[in-house]
């Protein structure tokens, strides 16, 4: 029994029973060597599956030659990654940090120091959104606002003002003197898949031109490809001027990054931010090594490829089972199936047939595949929620 069952770390994940031994591509294997197939992947994490060769490669390489030095000294790997990813985006300045929250904090952190580095520090607010994500530390559980993550946690951070996303009025009434920036989830991943529309977001870069300040995105979810572009900005057509990386970033190596225009990271001056492990050598090897194969010839193409396939599929699957399905979205693989009643049950069904998949708000099973995964996975994993959801509609009227 999950609850009586005596243990020694904290309550906070409920003690889940299912572990896995090794994996490969898009499967995990038990100890006993039952196959799963991997559509967690980790939370939107293991971006190329498991045990990518040229992953291990990277690792093991690096491993047997330096872990750790601190950014006390030069780490080449650093400087070779963060001027990749410019070249490959909006940016001009990278900082590396560890984890999506973290990523977060050095974004918040960029935004209110480059106002006050411009002489109006009273600039400090950023607008956020109901039902993004941004992490579990004190600064992101404030600008997340969700109460489940505030509950207990008082006093709460201030400088945040939460509005529903989707309606620039709003956008435009909120900002105030005293705003510093908008921060925004282009596709709300744990809020349920809610992919925001391109024109709100060109809006929002409209405003932020109009009121001098800047434009944050989190794509610690949608970044480094999930969404069948290398960042979700691009199918706004539009671009950030900070934004957050993590998840897919180290394909399961703890890797974050915040990336940023020259003018926005003006204010991060020498002593002004740091990490202790952020960008360290094991991670510049496996980071470089992601985007290598990222960069490859239609990579991300095959991601949207992929996903428009998946949402055919799912819209097939909804029509034979609109007694249960709400609602199909997603981008790329970043795919939801929302359902009329709380998906607890119906995602252990499916995990019962060996397909992994991940919970989020608003009823919604979330589909993560590896970026890499193939048409017959995701055939497999379409055939799988056919003979879960029949078992639970047996189950739930037995
Ligand atoms: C997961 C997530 C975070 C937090 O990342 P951690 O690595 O758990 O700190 C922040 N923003 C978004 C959009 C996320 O999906």
């Amino acid at each position: 029994m999950n609850g009586t069952k005596k243990s020694s770390l904290f309550s906070t994940y409920g003690h889940p029973s299912l572990a896995f031994d090794h994996g490969k591509g898009s499967y995990l294997f038990t100890q006993d060597g039952t196959r799963y197939l991997d559509f967690a992947a980790g939370v939107a994490v293991n971006s190329l599956g498991h045990a990518h060769p040229k992953l291990v490669e990277a690792l093991t390489e690096q491993a047997s030659k330096l872990w750790h030095v601190s950014n006390l000294f030069a780490i080449p790997g650093q400087e070779k990654l963060a001027q990749r990813l410019c070249e490959v985006s909006f940016a001009q300045r990278v900082f590396f940090n560890n984890s999506g929250a973290e990523a977060m904090e050095t974004s918040i952190k960029t935004a209110r120091r480059y106002h006050a580095h411009n002489g109006v520090p009273e600039r400090n607010r950023l607008i956020t959104f109901s039902g993004a994500l941004h992490g579990r530390t004190l600064a992101t559980i404030a600008a997340g606002g969700k109460q489940q993550h505030l509950d207990g946690f008082a006093p709460n951070m201030e400088g945040f003002d939460q509005i529903v996303a989707g309606d620039l009025d709003l956008v435009r009434d909120t900002i105030s003197p005293a705003t510093a920036g908008i921060i925004v989830e282009p596709v709300q991943g744990e809020g349920g898949v809610n992919v925001l529309s391109p024109s709100f977001l060109q809006g929002l870069r409209t405003l932020c031109d109009e009121h001098n300040i800047l434009l944050i995105f989190d794509e610690v979810q949608t970044g480094m490809g999930r969404t069948g572009k290398l960042f979700a900005y691009q199918w706004a057509g539009i671009e950030p001027d900070i934004m957050a990386l993590a998840k897919g970033i180290g394909g399961g190596f703890p890797l974050a990054a915040c990336l940023a225009t020259s003018e926005a990271s003006s204010g991060m001056i020498h002593g002004s931010h740091g990490s202790t492990f952020g960008g360290n050598p094991l991670a510049m090897a496996v980071g470089n090594a992601v985007l290598d194969v990222m960069l490859e010839d239609g990579f991300v193409e095959d991601v949207a490829d992929m996903g428009l396939y998946a949402l055919q599929k799912l819209a097939a699957l909804k029509d034979g089972n609109d007694d249960l399905i709400e609602d199909i979205r997603g981008k790329g693989l970043l795919l939801g199936i929302q359902f009329k009643e709380p998906p607890a049950q119906i995602i252990k069904c499916l995990a019962d047939e060996h397909v992994l998949s991940v919970p989020a708000a608003q009823n919604v099973l979330r589909l993560l595949p590896p970026l890499n995964t193939s048409r017959s996975q995701i055939d497999e994993a379409i055939e799988a929620l056919e003979h879960a959801l029949s078992k639970y509609r047996k189950r739930r009227s037995s």
